[in-house]
């Protein structure tokens, strides 16, 4: 019970829990090992002592020397095993915690992401776990143990002598009472300087990002400003959050530490009125200095845990998010793609409300409406990035959201406007759609898809580094490169965002060329802008408000009087002077 409540709190794996509680164990040991070695000097003195009160020969070194030795070698040999226990194997923890995000990101559905800011994630894989390590290693087994081993300690005490263990012990319980009554305050402290801590991350971010328009609009002084207001706001919250721990991690340490004043206070009394001998309160003071060091160190991790607690309900929100799972073999027959009745919303957004269409094999279907219609989301939703809400979408028979995206990935090619392209060469850009495709393929893909001609131009032709995102390319060029890739990967499903294509006026016909080679025999759903696209469709789905206004050929819509299809049409030939 104690364990599950400990795991759900700090986010532990299994493997954790068993090593806090083997820290917590060896701690025990630890102490109580420290304490015997209090033990062995307390004898030492009581004899020396007595040979100085009572008289009589000095007592012989060597059996205690021998002892002492003994103890030294135990001593170290706990400690060892504690460091092991504690530290050592909570390494090999976090860096399982850490694969096991990295798995769990890959598995998440891509809507999530969209809820979720890059520098929010990075925060949670790097800062979160980081705390958290420090945590899982110099916090929980050292306090769990410190807990067990003093309260052995103080049963002791008690029995050897209640008034004083209680003079000595007192103040334990009611420092830990302060810090545990703070612990709502430490948690909102935490809460507060984490959002601050975010907002300066994402303000770095942002500016970054968007460097280019902010030199280009002359708006570098108020980014500046605004970064440095956030800063400072974050190192106010910061500071306040310390603060306010430290005043009352110290308030209970002083208070723990009053125990030795009313211990001396309470031994005088019983020692001159005969109730003890003065040994035995030299024994208390020895002992209760080791029985405060621990929990001296543990007041300070209680405060660093209620903080960590912020930074361990992040990290459970990523493992609690249900994944996007299904089976690893589907298998589908043909490739129709069919939307029944489906429905889906960002956050609460209902973007399409009841779509149903079928995109067959061998095909091109075009997607068109008016901007915000649904056109990217179909699109989407047809690869599953997201889960549909209510209805399905089905790829030759087979309901999608029962096959791991993964696996059902590998049907796809996907050319969308958002080219993402990797900090590599050319050539490792193109590979990327197919693992493991020779060079010779990777070239005639880049061909096929019309890159020839601008990789060579590049200094070290496909061996170029194409710098972040393809910083060194032009809209046109990852685009090209982005065709390449689905042409390398050949899938039987294409989804193309058109938009793409037309980024690249200076070659269009060559562009259409490799387009219209990816496209052969596929089942495709573009998602149209170009009328001459929309034209050569053998289906248009006319999509308005999340809902499938007219579908059919482009034949049929034109034919139909008063149609969406047809006016829009017909507007578009207007003001962009295409014909039909
Ligand atoms: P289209 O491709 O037809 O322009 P989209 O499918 O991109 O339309 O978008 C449909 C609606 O959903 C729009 O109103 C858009 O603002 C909203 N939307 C799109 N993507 C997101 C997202 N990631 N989060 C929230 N809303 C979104």
């Amino acid at each position: 019970m104690l364990w599950k409540n400990l795991q759900q709190k700090y986010a532990l794996t299994d493997q954790g829990v068993k090593n806090v509680q083997r820290g917590a164990f060896w701690t025990v040991i630890v102490n109580i090992v420290v304490m015997g070695g209090m033990g062995i000097l307390y004898l030492l003195m009581e004899r020396y002592m007595d040979t100085l009160t009572i008289g009589g020969a000095l007592p012989k070194a060597l059996p205690y020397l021998a002892l002492l030795l003994g103890f030294l070698a135990l001593s170290l040999l706990t400690h060892l095993q504690q460091y092991r226990a504690t530290y050592g194997l909570v390494y090999g923890e976090v860096k399982a915690v850490r694969i096991g995000l990295a798995e769990r990101l890959r598995k998440l559905p891509l809507g999530w992401f969209g809820k979720r800011d890059l520098a929010d994630l990075t925060e949670t894989v790097m800062g979160d776990v980081n705390r958290l390590e420090h945590v899982w290693s110099h916090c929980l087994g050292y306090l769990y143990g410190s807990y067990v081993s003093t309260a052995i300690v103080a049963v002791c005490l008690f029995l050897y002598d209640w008034r004083l263990a209680l003079a000595c012990l007192w103040g334990v319980p009611v420092a830990f009472g302060l810090l545990f009554g703070s612990r709502k305050l430490a948690k909102q402290n935490s809460e507060r300087a984490k959002a601050a801590a975010l907002q300066v991350s994402d303000g770095i971010q942002e500016t970054l990002e968007s460097i280019r328009e902010i030199r280009a609009t002359n708006q570098e002084e108020r980014f500046l400003r605004e970064l440095n207001e956030k800063i400072d706001r974050s190192e106010r919250v910061q500071i306040r959050g310390e603060l306010s721990t430290g005043i009352f991690v110290n308030a209970a340490s002083v208070i723990m530490r009053l125990g030795v004043a009313t211990t001396i206070m309470v031994g005088t009394g019983l020692i001159l009125s005969g109730q003890i001998r003065f040994m035995l309160l030299f024994l208390f003071l020895l002992v209760i200095t080791r029985v405060y060091a621990p929990f001296d160190q543990a007041l300070a991790l209680i405060a660093e845990m209620f903080v960590s607690q912020v930074s361990a309900n992040r990290l459970l929100e990523i493992q609690k998010t249900r994944t996007a799972e299904g089976a690893e073999k589907f298998f589908p027959q043909g490739h129709d793609i069919e939307f029944r009745d489906v429905r889906f919303s960002y956050d609460d957004k209902e973007v399409l409300k009841g779509v149903s269409f079928t995109a067959k094999e061998g095909q091109v279907t075009a997607l068109v409406g008016p901007s915000g219609s649904g056109k990217s989301t179909c699109a989407r939703l047809a690869a599953r990035l997201w889960d549909v809400e209510g209805g399905s979408v089905l790829l030759g028979g087979v309901d999608i959201s029962t096959v791991d995206p993964e696996v059902l990935l590998t049907d796809y090619s996907m050319v969308f406007q958002d080219v993402v392209l990797f900090d590599d060469t050319v050539m490792e850009n193109i590979r990327l759609g197919r693992r493991g495709a020779t060079d010779e393929a990777v070239r005639s893909a880049a061909k096929a898809a019309n890159c020839d001609e601008f990789v060579e131009k590049l200094p070290h032709g496909y061996a170029t580094a194409i710098g972040e995102n393809g910083a060194k390319l032009s809209g046109g060029e990852r685009q090209r490169i982005s065709i390449a890739r689905a042409l390398l990967k050949d899938a039987p499903i294409v989804l193309l965002d058109e938009a793409t294509a037309s980024l690249d006026v200076e070659n269009e016909t060559e562009v259409q060329g490799a387009l219209s080679r990816l496209l052969a025999g596929k089942t495709v759903l573009v998602i149209a802008h170009r009328m001459r696209t929309v034209q050569n469709a053998d289906k248009i789905v006319v999509l308005s408000d999340g809902r499938v206004a007219e579908q059919g050929s482009p034949e049929e819509l034109m034919a139909k009087r008063n149609g969406v299809f047809a006016r829009m049409a017909q507007l578009q030939s207007v003001s962009t002077g295409w014909k039909l």
